[in-house]
């Protein structure tokens, strides 16, 4: 493989206000980030949040109602998508058809008219860097979903771009490419040296590739750390719920000092750290994830609605006496109608203030 190449760019991107509206609906509210020359951001959010129509803004493939994109100390909002000369990739491969993969990364550089030895000594540098050497003759359709998906990013990065924009580009592969790919992204993403914004929906992908998450819900961003601080420190609960934190508990303070707290909740007493102060009587939300709450003998009381081997230990759903849906762990096999205890320790609860968190 060829020698990485040093940061194409060095430059900060930075969104200042980005609003996109369609008619009277608002699909971006208002984003602000600044992303790091060179960093890898993951755009993490449910369905509908508005990740796809603020790559395309960034991309310029669609105007902004108000804002700012610059890159270093110049505005880009205003550019054509051609003269930002970002990287793009895409779920669908998009590539041409009747092009074999040799011509589909060319087809950039032939654009910007690079000459023609150069344009061929950058293409055998991005398909070496993709390991697609011996490839280059075929045709898309004589490749694998993760081969095409492979000149896409090839072609994406031979115009060196100091941004690159990934659009779930790991969504039409199998379970085992798609994590073969995730390391792959990754080490392309260190060997080129470019800025990357990465569009996903799945938490594990944004969690193992990024260098920091952006957590966006509704148009806004909602959170952004490291995958480390995501994942510990959710500052939200719906955040928490993306991050696996999948039971809920409503409950209500008891007793509380030094860092601890006692809550009722689902008619037992939990014992959970806090950081922000609370009080006696105030509502509150308990979030904690399945692997935490263990079936054991002391806890909520609940009724097993599902249970299911996974190798080490059981995993399932079950119901407690107010009706609020729990996932647990057991470590002993448990069955449909039994009734268990589950309970977690005070540091694996989460807890935010109100009922209705
Ligand atoms: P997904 O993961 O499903 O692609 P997303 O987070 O990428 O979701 P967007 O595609 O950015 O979401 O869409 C954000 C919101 O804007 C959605 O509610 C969508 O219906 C709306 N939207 C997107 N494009 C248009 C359009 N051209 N006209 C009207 N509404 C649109």
């Amino acid at each position: 493989a060829p020698p990485p190449r040093p940061a194409p760019s060095g430059e900060a991107l930075r969104l200042a206000g980005l609003r996109r509206d369609f008619g009277g609906f608002q699909a971006l509210k208002g984003l602000d980030l600044e992303i790091r020359p060179g960093e890898f951001v993951a755009l993490l959010g449910p369905s509908g949040c508005g990740k796809t129509t603020a790559l395309n803004c960034i991309a310029g493939l669609q105007p902004l109602s108000a804002g700012t994109i610059s890159l270093g100390d110049r505005r880009i909002d205003e550019l054509p998508p051609e003269r930002r000369g970002f990287g793009m990739v895409f779920q669908s491969y998009a590539l041409f058809p009747h092009m074999n993969a040799r011509r589909n990364v060319g087809f950039g550089l032939a654009m910007q008219r690079v000459p023609r030895r150069e344009a061929e000594k950058r293409i055998d540098e991005a398909l070496a860097l993709v390991r697609l050497s011996a490839q280059a003759d075929k045709l898309p359709g004589q490749m694998s979903g993760g081969q095409q998906q492979r000149v896409a990013i090839a072609r994406a990065i031979v115009i060196r771009p100091p941004v690159v924009l990934m659009d779930e580009p790991l969504s039409n592969l199998d379970a085992k490419l798609r994590l073969e790919m995730r390391a792959e992204i990754r080490r392309i993403h260190e060997a080129i040296g470019s800025t990357t914004i990465y569009v996903t929906h799945d938490q594990d992908e944004a969690l193992s590739m990024a260098d920091r998450i952006v957590v966006m819900r509704d148009g806004l961003i909602r959170q952004t750390g490291t995958p480390e601080e995501l994942y510990e420190r959710p500052a939200h609960a719906d955040v928490a719920e993306f991050m696996g934190y999948r039971s809920k508990l409503a409950g209500r303070v008891v007793s509380a000092s030094n860092g601890r707290a006692s809550v009722e909740a689902c008619g037992a007493r939990l014992e959970v750290s806090v950081r922000a102060p609370v009080s006696p009587g105030d509502p509150v939300t308990l979030m904690v994830r399945p692997e935490d709450l263990v079936a054991g003998t002391s806890g909520v009381v609940a009724t097993v609605r599902i249970s299911e081997y996974r190798g080490r230990a059981f995993f399932g759903a079950a119901q407690a006496i107010d009706g609020t849906e729990l996932f647990f762990r057991s470590d002993r096999p448990v069955s449909t109608g039994e009734r268990v205890t589950l309970g977690a320790r005070p540091d694996q609860i989460l807890v935010f203030a109100g009922s209705g968190a």
